[in-house]
């Protein structure tokens, strides 16, 4: 029996990557010096999982930004106007990633979007009847040949041209199937290459296959392979799939001439009964996912064992990841402050090769291995989450009326018109503000003893007092404190509930360089203090404008926390639902009249598949919102906040979390989401952001008055809020003065034009 993983998290033990890719953003190191780290990191993971005993190791798997956009480069999916720019590949990359302003030119960077149920996110490809699909790049053989050089034979994995082609927008008349032949050719040119180069293996990724399906799609993808694996030649494919099963593919994907088949056993309910139903071909290998590539908990071998006796009666099984370790950190070796008896119990990217190794040698020699398994099942045996009855009970004495708020939003829209008297076309932000140097440093001194709490507070409360003057000095009408304090969203809430545990460097990629620090549910959550009620309270005395609370809702704590396994999710949502709202009652009660609850990750667990969205998800996700914020006096404005702008199929149950106001995400996305909110005559107020805050790149005040008016054309104008997309934590003190004072020009600009 052999071990493989589908991907390793390409930012490094530390980070490397992510700090050298902000060094060349700065000019601090040159492109050479970048590419050599890029060498160095590949190298070094490889080696690592050589050491591990991982039979196929990945290549191509590693990116500077993200691999839908390597692939989108390798097949020359680049719009004009970045290749108009005439940088050089890395520059025009980056380009791609990021936008650029600069003497070549003025382009805003690609969409970007959730990549499947992750917090990942990838670079959505654009397309226009322009657009030549054919092999440019050569990223992936650099890679295999670095690799080879090494004495390392690597399985060279790219995205596939059905999952590819499928997350593609299309900005002309042609559709994905309309570039299928040009694909086939571009994917048959890349086997011949790496054949050429001494490949042996190659994993062609399509995790599409485990969404819902139309039978037009279904005919599709099995053309598409026909033609395609009828050119390979000297070259095995796996086609790899996670995320969920395949079921509305499977028997297409079984005929197909495929060497080796990747199923989801983890995330894929169906799977085993597909495996039942229809077989699986004994000439191929099934790559079977059983080391769940997404959580943090160890693998419970006994029952993974049981599993695998199961699936080995139908096929040859090569062990593997149910996803990308990407999704998870890099190893706990570098945890100290936790203690054993916590650690035990957790397995990140290294140590989930050593279980794949461990399952590995138990399934070859029961016997010589007994031990490994001995001291596993015992930790399974133990009893391990701390309990709390009082939270527990509370949850099972929620009733209906806990989950709804009265008087009924419009009724309360008229309340809260007349005691916050605000102009129309009210400008905000998202909450927070740069997270300069000398506020992570505050942090960091804090953490570490190095100054005492009177003078960390004393800091932040100083760049609160400059973030309010110059939110006063500019213009803007409902303030923010600038979220100096929080080092992330949800693991500042995490470090002030019960029941959390949190990890040093236990970093996962969200998008590009950024890096996020899930904490980890260990136990019934509950608050035993006020955590925002301080700053909020003083930033509130520097302004006789309204100053915003600032909270993070509590499905998008869960979704960004390491969940329990042994609870339900719903039950700890509930749980964190009823600490946040004993934190609006107390702002409420300190004087802060608007109150916004971020559910920035609201969409992030919503199942694949339609069919499951309200069952398994929604109709309890949008009830815990609710439930936060039902116990507020009618002039309280509860905002809330999305980090997508892929909701127009939530619409209904959007407006159902019954905010007062959200904003969200759409300046990447055309706006699209506006017809949406027109269709359905959605209720709250709506703050669309005007500007994309994922990149440096200022707005004119041109530019955001032309996307205020394209909001107005579609939305009633009392309805409307102007703000960025999201908060502006990642961006620099520069860009973000200038690109606010646009943003209040240019909504007093319309103001005065109405
Ligand atoms: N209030 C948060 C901030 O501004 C929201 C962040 C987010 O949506 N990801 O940083
Ligand atoms: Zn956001």
């Amino acid at each position: 029996m052999k071990t493989s993983i589908i991907g390793f998290p390409r930012v490094g033990e530390v980070r490397e990557l992510k700090f050298a890719t902000e060094n060349y953003f700065r000019n601090e190191i040159s492109a050479e010096e970048l590419e050599n780290k890029g060498k160095e990191l590949r190298d070094k993971h490889w080696k690592l999982l050589v050491d591990q005993g991982i039979d196929f190791i990945p290549s191509g798997d590693f990116s500077f930004f993200d691999t839908t956009l390597d692939a989108a480069v390798l097949l020359n999916i680049v719009p004009k106007k970045y290749q108009q720019l005439k940088l050089s590949p890395l520059e025009t990359y980056f380009a791609l990633a990021r936008g650029y302003q600069g003497e070549a030119g003025d382009v805003t960077a690609l969409a970007m979007k959730k990549w499947f149920n992750t917090n990942y996110h990838y670079m959505v490809p654009e397309i226009d009847d322009e657009t030549e699909l054919k092999l440019v790049g050569d990223s992936l053989f650099t890679a295999f040949n670095e690799a080879k050089k090494a004495g390392i034979i690597t399985r060279p994995t790219i995205i596939g041209p059905f999952t590819l082609l499928k997350l593609a927008t299309y900005h002309g008349t042609k559709q994905a199937a309309d570039f299928y032949e040009d694909a086939i050719n571009a994917y048959a040119q890349i086997f011949d290459r790496l054949v050429k180069a001494g490949c042996e293996w190659i994993q062609i990724d399509e995790p599409a296959l485990v969404l819902d399906l139309s039978t037009a799609e279904v005919q599709q993808f099995k053309q598409l392979y026909q033609k395609l694996l009828a050119k390979k030649v000297n070259l095995k494919v796996l086609v790899q799939t996670y995320f969920g099963d395949v079921r509305d593919v499977y028997q297409e994907l079984i005929e197909l001439p495929f060497d080796g088949i990747g199923l989801d056993f983890i995330e894929g309910r169906k799977t085993v009964s597909l495996l039942e139903k229809y077989g699986f071909p004994k000439e191929k290998l099934l790559f079977a996912g059983i080391v769940n590539g997404k959580n943090i908990w160890k693998n419970n071998y006994e029952v993974t064992l049981t599993l695998l006796e199961k699936i080995q009666t139908f096929g040859n099984v090569v062990l593997n990841t149910s996803c990308s370790l990407l999704h998870v950190p890099f190893t706990l070796a570098n945890e100290s402050a936790l203690t054993k008896e916590v650690t035990n119990y957790f397995s990140f990217a290294v140590e989930k090769l050593a279980e794949l190794n461990d399952l590995k040698k138990i399934s070859t020699d029961k016997d010589g291995n007994q031990a490994i398994l001995n001291a596993n099942t015992a930790l399974f045996k133990k009893e391990r989450f701390s309990k709390n009855e009082q939270v527990a009970q509370q949850v099972d004495l929620l009733t209906e009326q806990d989950f709804i708020r009265l008087p009924v939003l419009a009724e309360r829209a008229t309340i809260q018109k007349d005691k916050l008297n605000l102009p129309i076309l009210p400008t905000t932000t998202i909450g927070s503000f740069p997270q300069t140097k000398e506020v992570k440093q505050n942090r960091a001194k804090f953490k570490k003893g190095e100054i005492t709490e009177r003078e960390y507070t004393a800091f932040n409360q100083q760049k609160i007092a400059e973030c309010v003057a110059f939110q006063e000095e500019i213009g803007l009408d409902v303030l923010v404190h600038g979220e100096f304090e929080r080092n992330d969203m949800v693991e500042y809430f995490g470090e002030s509930l019960d029941g959390y545990l949190f990890t040093e460097k236990a970093w996962v990629q969200s998008y590009g360089t950024r890096c996020v620090k899930p904490p980890i549910i260990w136990g019934d959550v509950s608050r035993s203090q006020p955590i925002t009620v301080a700053y909020s309270k003083y930033a509130q005395t520097l302004t006789n404008k309204p100053m915003k609370g600032m909270l993070t809702g509590p499905v998008t704590i869960l979704n960004w926390s390491f969940p329990r396994e042994d609870i339900s999710l719903r039950e700890s949502t509930l749980q964190l639902a009823l600490a946040i709202q004993e934190e609006v009652l107390d702002l409420e009660a300190n004087g802060i009249e608007i109150i916004q609850i971020d559910e920035a990750a609201l969409r992030e667990k919503l199942p694949l598949r339609q069919t499951d969205w309200h069952s398994e998800y929604l109709d309890w996700a949008i009830p815990a919102f609710r439930l936060v914020h039902s116990k507020v006096k009618p002039t309280t404005q509860i905002h809330t906040h999305m980090c997508y702008s892929e909701f127009a199929d939530i619409i209904q149950d959007i407006d159902n979390m019954d905010a007062d106001v959200i904003s969200f995400e759409a300046s990447r996305s055309n706006l699209d989401i506006l017809d949406a909110l027109k269709a359905i005559d959605f209720q709250t107020q709506v703050g669309p952001g005007v500007y994309d805050i994922h990149s440096p790149r200022v707005p004119s005040v041109n530019e955001i008055e032309a996307t205020i008016h394209n909001i107005l054309n579609k939305l009633p104008i009392e309805k409307i809020w102007v703000n960025p997309d999201c908060g502006l934590k990642t961006r620099g003190v520069p860009e973000t003065e200038a690109s606010l004072k646009n943003l209040v020009l240019a909504a007093k600009k319309v103001r005065g034009g109405v």
